[in-house]
């Protein structure tokens, strides 16, 4: 091999830090491997506020129109999710000849998975959830990833899980972390992943560092343009999907409400259209009204109440030659959208709230972009030996969750078999 410097070789290298990145950091070195973690983001501290979204949020472009929304930094898009906690769909998973059982049973032993109890949930949620009910509609809680036992009325955004916790984890197990690291290529030696190639921050000067297991844990639309410049041609080749989303918002005269967990309910209108609660709390819901050129309602929180639609839209699009996705939304999407924002509208109607309007339409994450038993086999690996794919690229089209409980399963699955091999 070519590695000149022991120091600097490693059991395995892990390539993003975000939800399935951090797990296995976290697995692997807790069994004593040497584990290095690249990751692309920095590493300040993690802060609800204007400017520290601004310092860790990317937007990446998937139709002419719409744009994805990821952070960069230690944990990845934990750092910005609402912690909807939907259980992975481990009969799908199962025909595909990987099994969470276990790994979701351990989970929901380490982590906060929870419904929210009755006393945290905010008097708009409340309010929409009745309004839903009320008209017939399935309107139920969701689990979510928060650690209701130290909540304090303030700290919404600090009870909520976070990947940074597992990667805090691997590091006192001796990993090692090295931050602003873009990975850009991986190193092949007679078939085998023995290595990848990284550049520090906007530097062009390419650093090398191999180890035995190379994982690509970069996110859904990062690690697919890793393995193109990896020479694996055919990745993506049968599209993706991104959930498109759009929220009505409505003022409720007299209501009063306090703050509320995003996302802590909501139904289905059939296997294709998801109605969730949008009740933010009051940071978000200020972001919210800026980005949508409202900012007159911000002084009128309380009384704001809301919805997002959100539609299961085929895989298509693809990657370009030049590292660009580009996908188009059907005819039959927007019919799916307007049915769910004709209904999302009723439901706002019956709670009294008035002067509604839309949001802008949004991806609702990109995913699915690597298949399994495609691109890649039942244990997570490519055509080249030692080099596995474990983050959202991987989620089937099929059942569609919110998707990091599934994603922490499916790294302590890989972190499994890595271990065993
Ligand atoms: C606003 C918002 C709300 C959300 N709410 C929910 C929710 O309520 N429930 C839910 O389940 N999901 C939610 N999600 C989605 C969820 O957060 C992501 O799907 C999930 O975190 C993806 O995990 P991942 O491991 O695939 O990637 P990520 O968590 O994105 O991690 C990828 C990491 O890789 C790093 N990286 C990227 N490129 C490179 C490179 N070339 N070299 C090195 N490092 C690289 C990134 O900086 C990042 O840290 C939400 C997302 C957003 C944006």
């Amino acid at each position: 091999m070519k590695y000149s410097n022991r120091e600097e070789h490693f059991d395995a290298i892990i390539v993003g830090s975000g939800t399935c990145g951090a797990t296995i950091a976290k697995e692997l070195s807790k069994q004593n491997k040497r584990v290095l973690i690249l990751e692309r983001g920095g590493n300040g501290p993690l802060k609800e506020s204007l400017i520290g979204y601004a310092k860790i949020s990317n937007e990446i472009r998937v139709t002419n129109k719409l744009k994805d929304l990821r952070a960069f930094t230690t944990g990845g898009t934990t750092a910005m999710y609402f912690a909807v906690a939907d259980p992975p769909p481990i009969k799908t998973f199962q025909n595909m000849g990987i099994d969470l059982t276990q790994d979701l049973e351990n989970v929901r032993k380490e982590l906060p998975v929870a419904e929210i109890s009755d006393e945290l949930i905010g008097s708009q949620a409340k309010k929409l959830g009745e309004s839903a009910r009320q008209l017939g509609y399935e309107w139920k809680k969701n689990l979510m990833l928060i650690d209701q036992s130290k909540f304090n009325h303030k700290n919404y955004y600090e009870v909520k899980w976070k990947a940074r916790t597992y990667v805090e984890e691997a590091l006192k197990n001796g990993a090692k972390l090295t931050n602003q690291a873009t990975v850009e290529k991986v190193i092949y030696e007679n078939n085998k992943a023995v290595g990848v190639e990284y550049t520090i921050g906007k530097k062009k000067k390419i650093f090398r560092v191999y180890g035995e297991k190379i994982v690509l844990s970069a996110g859904s639309l990062a690690t697919p343009i890793i393995l193109k410049n990896s020479g694996i041609k055919n990745v993506v080749d049968h599209g993706f999907y991104i959930n498109p989303s759009i929220g009505l918002i409505g003022s409720v005269p007299g209501l009063s409400s306090g703050e509320n967990f995003c996302g802590c309910m909501g139904g289905r209108l059939d296997n294709d259209i998801e109605l969730m609660d949008a009740n933010f709390h009051r940071f978000l819901f200020n972001v919210g009204m800026l980005v949508s050129a409202k900012p007159l309602r911000i002084a009128s929180y309380p009384k704001h109440i809301g919805i997002t639609v959100k539609v299961k839209e085929p895989l298509g699009g693809q990657l370009t030659e030049k590292g660009k996705y580009l996908k188009k939304l059907t005819e039959e999407d927007h019919r799916k959208l307007k049915k769910g924002m004709e209904v999302a509208h009723e439901i706002l109607k019956n709670t009294g709230a008035r002067k509604i309007f839309k949001t802008n339409l949004i991806s609702g994450g990109a995913l699915g972009t690597v298949k399994i038993k495609k691109h890649i086999d039942e244990n997570l690996q490519t055509e080249y030996n030692n080099l596995y794919v474990c983050d959202g690229s991987v989620l089937p089209e099929s059942d569609r969750v919110t998707p990091t409980l599934t994603l922490v399963c499916l790294a302590k699955y890989l972190s499994r078999h890595l271990i065993a091999s």
